[in-house]
């Protein structure tokens, strides 16, 4: 009789069987996966994506997140959210999504936790600063910059470069659909594990940032209260409970909102799988348009707060201040570099004698973080600081 209890460790066919009989059709399966770039063993109790995922989370460049940011610098204050969070946030979100529409959560988490690791420092004012210096040396893209480090920059095996994820980890995150190297075309279209991780993005930093910017003072409730959609959650909110404190009756707000919009994702996109019969995860990326998408009444709902952000937080002029600062010195550490390669450490220098010294000092500006680009700087720059 003792046999029959005995505690046993759960095999990965076990995982691979339970996908089979809880998801959905039109999942990603990862028993169905094409497999890596360079051949490996599967592991006994881990599905690939599960594999694929604590990879990501043990890489270099996923700790480096902590250190990066979008809107606030990280001297700024330690409430706002860093790229690390940020990514937390992406990954509970569309691992919500996921469950509810029986996709593969595995899958969406390794997605979510790679999806900003080829952010450089200094948000979009890095990329941007990238972007231009390297308009005639092949071009600078934070997405095209994620797909490089999970397949070349990280270095962790001795015999092949970067992570050597599963390829529809990788198909995750090229978002610009290019070759992947796999000798096929790129379908139409992102899985519906990736569209999710896609949308689970765009919500989760309209409503941090709206946190962030509340909070900073940057953003006034007041201002607020001409966007639609907060208007009718606060009314809400406020009917429910009049006396709430400030900081408590914001944070109700915000999670309302997100789940309102989370709702409507959901519903809406079981509404396009039923309407186009969509039974296989292929046949979802045949479809020219996502079919991880919003209601009409809710995307118009959206516009008025994105132009809100765009305006009155991302334009803010103590936003723009510390963005031109951020290219200013971001450009200055580039041409010093690149003037004197003598400077980078020996494995980035190591490259230098195959690869375009461009590229090579792009790919090391672009792993650093706010805060080691700001040493860095004073460093070379100011004459009292130890080189
Ligand atoms: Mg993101």
């Amino acid at each position: 009789m003792a046999g029959k209890f005995l505690a046993k460790v759960q095999t990965r066919q076990a995982f691979e069987s339970v996908e089979r009989r809880f998801l959905a059709p039109y999942a990603v399966f990862s028993s169905e996966s094409r497999g890596r770039v360079h051949r490996e063993a599967e592991h006994p109790y881990r599905t690939c994506f599960q594999r694929d995922r604590d990879r990501i989370v043990h890489s270099t460049a996923f700790r480096r997140l902590e250190y990066k940011t979008q809107v606030f610098v990280i001297h700024e204050g330690d409430y706002y959210r860093t790229r690390l969070t940020h990514t937390l946030e992406v990954s509970q979100i569309a691992g919500t999504i996921a469950r509810a529409l029986r996709l593969n959560a595995d899958l969406v988490e390794a997605i979510a936790l790679a999806h900003d690791l080829g952010h450089g420092p200094f948000g979009h004012s890095g990329e941007d600063t990238l972007r231009e210096l390297m308009r005639e040396h092949g071009g600078f893209d934070h997405n095209l910059q994620a797909l490089r480090i999970v397949d070349q920059l990280e270095e962790r095996y001795p015999s092949f470069p970067g992570l050597n994820l599963s390829f529809e980890v990788r198909e995750g995150l090229n978002k610009h659909r290019v070759a992947l190297g796999s000798g096929s075309k790129p379908m139409a279209n992102l899985s519906l594990e990736a569209q999710v991780v896609d949308m689970a993005d765009e919500i989760a930093y309209d409503h941090h940032d709206l946190d962030d910017g509340i909070t900073s003072g940057l953003l006034r409730e007041e201002e607020l209260k001409g966007i639609p959609l907060w208007r009718q959650v606060q009314r809400e909110v406020f009917s429910r409970d009049p006396r709430l404190r400030h900081e408590i009756r914001k944070y109700q707000i915000i999670r309302r909102l997100i789940d309102l919009q989370v709702t409507d994702l959901i519903e809406e996109s079981l509404r396009r799988l039923q309407g186009h019969r969509i039974g296989s995860a292929s046949d979802a990326q045949a479809r020219p348009e996502r079919v991880i998408a919003f209601s009409q009444k809710t995307k118009k709902l959206r516009i008025p707060l994105k132009i809100f952000l765009n305006e009155a937080l991302y334009h803010h002029h103590k936003v723009v201040r510390m963005a031109d600062k951020a290219r200013r010195f971001l450009t200055a550490l580039f041409e010093v570099y690149l003037a004197k390669p003598a400077q980078l450490p020996d494995t980035t220098r190591a490259r230098l004698k195959q690869e375009d010294p461009y590229r090579v000092v792009c790919d090391y500006v672009a792993g650093m973080t706010d805060r080691y680009a700001l040493d860095e700087y004073r460093k070379l720059f100011l004459p009292f600081e130890r080189p």
